[in-house]
């Protein structure tokens, strides 16, 4: 199993998360089985977000690792944990198989309060005590919504990644210039770990709205105007969405980011479109930078 410090800049990356519920694995196998035909260099689990269930996050990534052969991230929130919580699904997940992990803090669900774990650094520093992960954590190129300011948010991050990250996964964004100003003052502070930039095509244009509304992504005068000529249909919506989330792409991979990481919805027909788009100026640049 190749590691994630083995695999070639720039990476490709996709997010998918379980399914509503327990018991429909079967749905999520088939979405793993045309990810994993395009060859991505890491699928990450999502857990708990948006509502999806915990409990299959483990058996997803395991399953990822090691019948397809390909690297996983479990992500891990820790918010509302206890440590003895936290070791028993460390353990769980470390008997799975599971290498990596991308360690967040999460938000408090309706009736939990904070216990062990403040924030994500919290988590890493727990990590790193026990066990030998390769751990990813979140960060944000328009800042995280609850942070006053970009400084704050950025000494925050500095503190997180000096607990130990091997990587960063951003949030959404839909203008490239706000990925380039954050990557830049990130850099400026000694954060040297890769930052792979976090892409989600739009689809619809309600879909969007609630994205950007939850995550705090601006919305470029550009993608308003899409959602404006093309979201009363449905197939136009959607291929003006692919065209614009491939430009981005095709700019940020231009610019040298360190890789793309594609929130799939758990729609391989999107994330086909848009990898067999760039394969060849990946391979290029991969060529190019070794
Ligand atoms: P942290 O890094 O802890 O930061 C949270 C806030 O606290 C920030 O404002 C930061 O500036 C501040 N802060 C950090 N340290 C300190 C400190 N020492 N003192 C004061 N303030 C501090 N959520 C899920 O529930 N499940 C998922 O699977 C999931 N996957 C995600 C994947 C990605 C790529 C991203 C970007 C987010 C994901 N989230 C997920 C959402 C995430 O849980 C939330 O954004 C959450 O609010 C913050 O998590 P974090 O790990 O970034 O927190």
């Amino acid at each position: 199993m190749k590691k994630f410090s083995d695999l070639i800049n720039p990476t490709l990356s996709f997010e998918i998360f379980p399914p509503k519920g327990t018991g429909k694995l079967d749905t999520i196998f088939s979405t793993v089985d045309a990810l994993a035909s395009l060859a991505p260099d890491l699928i990450s689990v999502t857990y708990g977000a948006g509502g999806t269930s915990r409990e299959n996050t483990a058996e997803i990534a395991s399953k990822i690792q090691n019948n397809y052969n390909l690297p996983a991230t479990a992500h891990l929130t820790c918010v509302g944990s206890t440590k003895k919580d936290m070791e028993k699904t460390l353990s769980d997940l470390r008997s799975k198989g599971i290498e990596n992990i991308l360690a967040l803090r999460g938000d408090l669900a309706e009736g939990e309060h904070l216990t062990d774990f403040h924030y994500a650094s919290d988590l890493i520093k727990f990590i790193k005590t026990q066990y030998d992960f390769t751990l990813f954590a979140a960060c944000y190129p328009e800042k995280h919504p609850e942070a006053l300011s970009m400084e704050e948010d950025l000494l925050h991050l500095k503190e997180k990644v000096d607990c130990g990250v091997d990587a960063l996964i951003s949030q959404l964004f839909f203008d490239n210039n706000f990925f380039y100003k954050f990557r830049e003052k990130a850099r400026d502070l000694g954060i040297q770990t890769p930052i792979m930039a976090g892409i989600m095509p739009i689809t619809s244009a309600s879909q969007i709205n609630r994205m950007a509304s939850l995550c705090g992504a601006s919305m470029p005068k550009q993608v308003q105007k899409i959602i404006e000529a093309y979201g009363h249909n449905n197939m136009a919506m959607r291929e003006a969405g692919i065209a614009y989330a491939t430009e981005q792409i095709v700019d940020l991979l231009a610019n040298g980011v360190d890789g793309i990481h594609l929130y799939t919805m758990n729609q391989p027909a999107l994330a086909k479109t848009i990898s067999e788009s760039i394969r060849g100026i990946l391979y290029s640049l991969r060529v190019k930078r070794v």
